[in-house]
């Protein structure tokens, strides 16, 4: 979209040890040498693993970010972590209402709203995720569910600086479909016109919409080249880092 610079997002999900530092500073390096300094870069990692994410991308443009996070600020609430813990460990963005939280977690539209409101009060941005299921597509539905996914899960005051949207359609993630590039560009002008109902058409011009599902090196050029499409929310090939790089050179 003219006048937004585009992001790269990984997500690493529940991948990674110690061991796979190294392919975080092989990200880093590629983007310190060449890659286009106009494409904005993030790697959502493993609460475990965040704080050495971010010292070791504290020397690159690339940041570091979390994948979930608590409404709360803290309290009891054994094993989650709140927006101000990712913060407080070097991250910059966070991702909300991911498709595997909301099936697995059974997270409603309002839980994802008050995650994306707890990500802007701890100073981080929001990656809210949102996209149709196989049944829904295949029922006609796909575009109410988006409307309906963005009327519930992005907060009224979403601005461009604190908020990402990314399209996930469900049957795209880590299957190796995905959807043509006609269905991609649908779905994100609806995204748009949706997001200016409820925000305003100069604020929702601004916002980036990513897409996510099966994003790889042989098919980032033809879906991030989709009008509407301001980046990618990468999965299982942002694990591998010349993957990874190879995807964010779509932009080049
Ligand atoms: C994701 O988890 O956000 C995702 C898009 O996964 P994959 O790229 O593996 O389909």
């Amino acid at each position: 979209t003219p006048g937004i610079r585009p992001l790269v997002a990984g997500n690493w999900k529940m991948n990674g040890t110690s061991a796979s530092l190294n392919e975080l500073r092989m990200i880093g390096n590629g983007f310190m040498s060449g890659l286009d300094a106009e494409t904005e870069a993030l790697v959502c990692v493993p609460a475990t693993l965040l704080s050495r994410a971010a010292e070791i991308l504290s020397r690159t443009p690339v940041r570091a970010g979390g994948e979930d996070c608590h409404i709360k600020e803290s309290g009891a609430f054994t094993g989650c972590v709140s927006a101000e813990m990712l913060k407080d460990a070097g991250a910059s963005h966070v991702i909300v209402g991911h498709s595997e939280c909301r099936e697995q977690r059974n997270e409603d539209d309002a839980t994802v709203q008050a995650k994306a409101s707890a990500a802007w009060r701890a100073g981080l941005v929001a990656i809210i995720c949102i996209g149709e299921t196989r049944a829904e597509r295949e029922a006609g539905a796909a575009l109410d569910v988006l409307s309906r996914q963005v009327a519930g899960s992005v907060p009224p005051s979403a601005t461009p600086a604190n908020t990402v949207i990314a399209y996930e359609p469900v049957w795209a993630i880590g299957t190796g479909l995905t959807p043509t590039a006609d269905d991609v560009a649908e779905a994100h002008a609806h995204i748009r016109e949706k997001l200016s109902e409820g925000l305003g058409a100069s604020v929702a011009g601004r916002i980036r919409i990513l897409y996510g599902g099966s994003v790889k090196p042989s098919n980032a050029v033809e879906l991030l080249g989709v009008k509407n499409v301001d980046g990618a929310l990468v999965g299982g090939a942002s694990l591998k880092a010349a993957d990874f790089l190879a995807i964010a050179e779509a932009y080049q």
